[in-house]
């Protein structure tokens, strides 16, 4: 399968006129302004330049929250200067992201039209108090309408989720991952609420009126999404903020539960249960002193021993055994697990993803 290359081009909702809580725009807008034609052109070929391949796979992603809440001339603009591109095929696709409540029959037109494919909506929640409490101006049927709406289309459709808003819990947020999936959306990201200076939200932080998830909070509510989206087939492609040069300028992020590797962090976790679940039940066969071999996929592997083979520490001392090695075995599939004890090369007991989720039900 040939890489997936995305060409980000931020463009910033210069005047938006919603305030969500944990939102610094004027800031974002002043750093970045809005990219010319031109600037856009540049980025494009700029990248091409780098990736060094052909079109295939390539995707043009406008992010920045509310493409379609811009002025429409200018989104045409910026689709337009893109469809050269597309026409010769040295890009495939384009991926754009907004808010629920700027999509219509108008827009979504206009978005066919011009070889758009992928359509994010920042629901962040699916809980119209939590919504309110931070400032995102629609309510829930505000996505279950547009979400219908882009599908209808034929559009790929992603979901962006928030945790730990003003408001939140986590039963609310399961109760939003439910919502979601009930969408069948292709993809999904979330986030962990930061508190993000000169926002609303560092107001309240300041004040005491909020407290921010910490970053364990934060992996437990986000491990549990993961696996229920992954238990519906649905890809969770990204977790945690993009650690950007912009969000991680000294003083920016205020509080909250970030970490650059943060996605990487909740996967451990997921790991480490499925192996305790896989040694408890294969147990009995394990003597003390021998030496357990976890058999992964070979890009699993930093995900089963985790960060400074923490898993695999904490999996020695639960279960009492002298020694734990991971390695990989070439016949599985991503998200498995399997044990094999000494010198054994072959697998004693597996247990998939699938098989994990359903027994840990
Ligand atoms: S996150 Fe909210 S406040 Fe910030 S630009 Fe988007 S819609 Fe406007």
């Amino acid at each position: 399968m040939k890489p997936h290359y995305n060409i980000p081009v931020f463009i910033p909702h210069l005047g938006c006129p919603f305030q969500c809580i944990f939102c610094n725009q004027n800031k974002i807008a002043s750093n970045r302004g809005i990219p010319t034609r031109a600037e856009l052109i540049t980025t494009i070929d700029e990248h091409l330049d780098t990736i060094g391949t052909s079109g295939e796979n390539i995707e043009l992603a406008f992010f920045g929250g509310s493409f379609t809440a811009i002025d429409r001339k200018l989104q045409e603009e910026y689709l337009s200067a893109v469809q050269p591109y597309l026409k010769s095929g040295q890009i495939s696709s384009i991926r754009i992201s907004t808010r629920p409540d700027f999509i219509d029959d108008n827009i979504l037109q206009l978005l066919l039209r011009y070889g758009v494919k992928t359509i994010e909506l920042g629901v962040q929640s699916f809980s119209d108090e939590v919504l309110k409490a931070s400032g995102r101006g629609y309510r829930r049927d505000d996505v279950f309408k547009a979400s219908r709406f882009i599908k209808s289309f034929g559009f790929k459709l992603g979901i962006q989720l928030m945790i730990g808003l003003p408001g939140d819990s986590q039963a609310l947020d399961m109760e939003s991952t439910r919502q979601a999936i009930t969408l069948a959306p292709d993809m999904v990201r979330i986030y962990p609420t930061l508190v993000i200076a000169d926002t609303p939200l560092e107001l309240l932080f300041q004040r005491n009126q909020y407290r921010p998830l910490n970053l364990s909070e934060a992996i437990a509510t986000c491990k549990e999404m993961f696996l229920e989206f992954q238990q519906n087939d649905i890809a969770v492609i990204r977790m945690g903020l993009y650690p950007g040069k912009e969000l991680l300028s000294p003083g920016n992020i205020v509080a909250g539960p970030f970490h650059p590797a943060f996605g990487e962090l909740v996967e451990q976790e997921v790991f480490k249960e499925q192996a305790g679940m896989a040694i408890q039940r294969y147990k009995v066969k394990i003597k003390a002193d021998s030496e357990l071999i976890i058999l992964v996929h070979e890009k699993d592997i930093s995900k089963m021993t985790g960060n400074r083979k923490s898993n695999l520490d904490y999996l020695k001392s639960r279960f009492h055994l002298q020694d734990i090695k991971v390695r990989s075995y070439s016949a599985y599939t991503r998200n498995t697990v399997g044990l094999a004890v000494g010198n054994e090369s072959e697998p004693l007991y597996t247990l998939t993803r699938k098989e994990f989720m359903k027994l840990r039900k």
